[in-house]
Order: structure tokens, then sequence, then C-alpha cells
């Protein structure tokens, strides 16, 4: 059953590796406007999940649905046409060419040639990186080069974006500005799911929290409720233990 507040409704998908459940009968909504965390132990099969959102993977059962539609087996091209974008974890970044050849290789599946230079300059003020100038991606530093697969990533013009671990190996100023770069993006009407081990990066941002466990769907809440939830605290670092 869909609602029209829902912009993605994953409905009790499993993913089998052979006799490996990697994901287990496992649902999850999210709601249109907000930014929702999706975290869980190592192997708890978040990743798993995002694939199975945008394509990597089929469902071995279960359902997806983007905006009311069925998006369960279609195509990733498919589902980024429909408004879903996704950065993930693993560079995916051309490093032998500049920034803006890159966002330009982004672009040109979503804007047509004519206006092609005019999106790639909105789209790095979109993500606040004029300052870096154009260089080489190889020049670029870790942190950098995740804010340029965000404009890469925005070039799609999303209603919603998928971040895999956005603030993985950033130092703290770097992981002030991809929140700050997250808030703005949501303030513009952006719906936003992000998978993180980063809690003061989760606590700076999420408003809702997703937890994982075994595969399996664990728990679910605001911020503060999943953070004072003991089961929660004992998944991760064992009993008597917070989450942070
Ligand atoms: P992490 O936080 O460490 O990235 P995760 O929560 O993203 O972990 P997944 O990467 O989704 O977890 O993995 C969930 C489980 O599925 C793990 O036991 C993993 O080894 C297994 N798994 C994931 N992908 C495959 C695959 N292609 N083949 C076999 N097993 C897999």
């Amino acid at each position: 059953m869909q609602t029209d507040n829902m912009i993605l409704s994953i409905q009790k998908v499993t993913k089998n590796f052979g006799a490996i459940s990697a994901v287990s009968d496992f649902s999850m909504d999210v709601k249109k406007g907000e930014i929702h965390c999706l975290i869980g132990p190592n192997g708890a099969g978040k990743t798993t999940v995002f694939k199975m959102i945008t394509g990597v993977y089929p469902p071995t059962y279960g359902k997806i649905y983007l905006k009311d539609r069925d998006i369960t087996n279609l195509s990733t091209s498919k589902k980024m046409k429909m408004g879903m974008s996704i950065k993930m974890q693993v560079p995916g970044v051309y490093s032998e060419l500049t920034l803006r050849e890159n966002i330009r290789i982004a672009a040109q599946n979503f804007t047509e040639e004519k206006m092609i230079e005019e999106e790639i300059e909105r789209l790095i003020d979109e993500v606040g990186i004029r300052d870096l100038g154009n260089p080489k991606v190889k020049n670029m530093s870790h942190g950098q080069q995740q804010w340029l697969e965000i404009a890469m990533a925005l070039a799609a013009k999303p209603e919603l974006l998928l971040l895999d671990e956005p603030a993985a190996g950033l130092g703290p100023d770097e992981t002030d500005f991809t929140a700050n770069l997250v808030l703005d993006l949501n303030a513009k009407g952006m719906t936003i799911l992000f998978i993180e081990h980063d809690m003061n990066f989760v606590k700076k941002i999420a408003q809702n929290v997703t937890v994982m466990n075994n595969g399996k769907f664990f728990a679910e809440g605001d911020l503060d409720s999943i953070l004072n939830n003991e089961g929660v605290a004992e998944i991760y670092l064992g009993k008597e233990a917070k989450v942070c």
C-alpha cells in the first residue's frame, strides 16, 4: 500500500547470494522531503539494500516502489530518469580528467548539449566547489572528490539522492561542509537517503533513522529515540554500551 507522502517504499526484500542471505525480509519507507539514514554494524546488509534500490542487483524476493511505481526490476538508467541518483562509496570519477570534464560526462545524459556549459556551472555552484577551480581529479583531495561526485549525482536532477557513506575518510571541516551541503539540498526540497558509520555526521543531519542488523530490519525512529535505544547500542557495542 502506497501513500502520497512516500517517495521510496521497500517491501519485504530479500537478497540471497547462494547460501548467504545478505538481506532478509527487509522493509523501509522514505518520506518525501526527509533526510533518512540507514545504519547498522559491518555486514548488516546496508550496501546490498542500496544496490537493490539502484538496480545493481534485483532482489531475490520483494518489491521496491519509487513514487508509487514498481521499480523492482528496472535498470539503473531507467531509475535515474525517474528521479533517483546515487553517489556510491567507491569513487566513480575519471582521475586523468578535470573537475568540469567529469561533471560534463555525468550531465550529458540529462542535459542538451547547447545548455551543458550552463548546467556544469550550475552544478558547481549547487555543491559550492567554485573555489576549487578546474583541477585534474588526481590532484584533488579525497573530500574534494567526494563533492565532485555529489555534483555528478546531482546532474540527474534527482528528487531522491542516495549517498553511500558520504563522510567516510573526511576530516572534521570536510564533514561539516558535506553536512551543510546535504542540509542545503534538503532545504531546496530534495529527499536524501544515506548510509553512514560516522555518528557525528548522522547526528548533524539525520531526521529519521533505520537500523539494520544481520540483514534484517532492527529499529526505526527519530535520531534521539535511536541513540537512546538500548537494543541498538547492544548490536553495535555489546550490552551496557551506547551508540555514541
Ligand atoms: P559495511 O558497513 O561493512 O559496508 P553493509 O551493512 O553494507 O556492511 P553488505 O555489504 O550489504 O553490508 O553485506 C551484507 C552481507 O552480505 C555480508 O555478510 C556480506 O559478506 C554479504 N555479501 C554482500 N555482497 C555479497 C556478494 N556479492 N556475494 C556474497 N555475499 C555478499
